[in-house]
């Protein structure tokens, strides 16, 4: 057992939150600092389904990728999505923690697990921020780097089809076309797809693109290579869960097991 700002302390370590996107809204979004806490649930959203397992499951945290709320609510009622899920965490006295892109950014967040798990090499953000975050150098936005060797899509899908657990892959241009410097956004990247493009990236890879980016990245011979949304980003909860483990072992740290993508 130890108190919530002893959590948010250590969550600051593994994701800190100056590197988060400047309109993104994380942190901690509902709870109280002192409260001890035993239990962590880590999931990549909140909803009706991983509530109810962290009720169950006794939890006093729910680390969750995406923040809710995201907006600024002017009220907390069970009139609208949001306000309901608020009001039954808030009633259960449950906290709600996001790292959102601050975990995305890190220097040992999502988005570079994903470039490991390709095995990139000389990985950069695709847009590093500036001095003045403090942060390491080699943080930022999107990250992008070399393959060993130029590798076909056909080859990449099976890699990360085996490494990613539901990835549902998807690609522009045929399969058979190789690619070498590759490009990485976490999540709906498809709105990233410039930086990718300015950085002379041949790929990218992200969760969703819609049909419009696609077209662009077309026009501009990059291939986009799709693993969905939820595959892009939910491994990195369940490694989430694992530091905390590892960081608080006297704290149960799990991630949800009552988490789906769609289609
Ligand atoms: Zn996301």
């Amino acid at each position: 057992m130890t108190n919530l700002q002893r959590i948010l302390n250590t969550l600051d370590e593994l994701a800190p939150l100056r590197t988060a996107e400047s309109w993104d809204n994380v942190g901690l979004l509902a709870g109280d600092r002192s409260r001890d806490i035993t239990r962590i649930l880590t999931c990549l959203t909140v909803t009706d389904a991983t509530l109810d397992e962290a009720i169950e499951s006794g939890a006093e945290l729910i680390v969750t990728h995406h923040p809710i709320p995201f907006k600024p609510v002017p009220r907390i009622t069970a009139d609208s999505t949001t306000g309901k899920l608020l009001l039954r965490a808030i009633e259960h006295r449950i906290a709600i923690y996001s790292p959102h892109t601050a975990w995305d950014n890190s220097e040992h967040g999502i988005n570079a697990q994903l470039a490991r798990q390709i095995g990139l090499q000389n990985v950069r953000p695709l847009a590093p921020f500036s001095a003045d975050l403090r942060a390491p150098i080699d943080t930022g936005t999107g990250r992008y780097g070399i393959l060993p060797t130029e590798t076909s899509i056909e080859s990449l899908q099976s890699t990360l089809t085996k490494s990613i657990p539901y990835c549902q892959f998807r690609h522009t241009h045929s399969i058979q076309r190789v690619v070498q410097k590759v490009g990485i956004v976490c999540g709906s990247g498809g709105t990233l797809l410039s930086l990718a493009i300015k950085a002379g990236c041949d790929a990218m890879l992200t969760g969703e693109a819609t049909y419009h980016q696609c077209l662009e990245a077309e026009a501009n011979n990059l291939a986009l290579l799709m693993v969905g949304h939820f595959a892009s980003e939910s491994f990195a909860m369940t490694e989430l869960a694992a530091r905390l483990s590892r960081l608080h072992p006297d704290v149960a740290s799990k991630v949800s097991k009552h988490e789906h993508s769609f289609f």
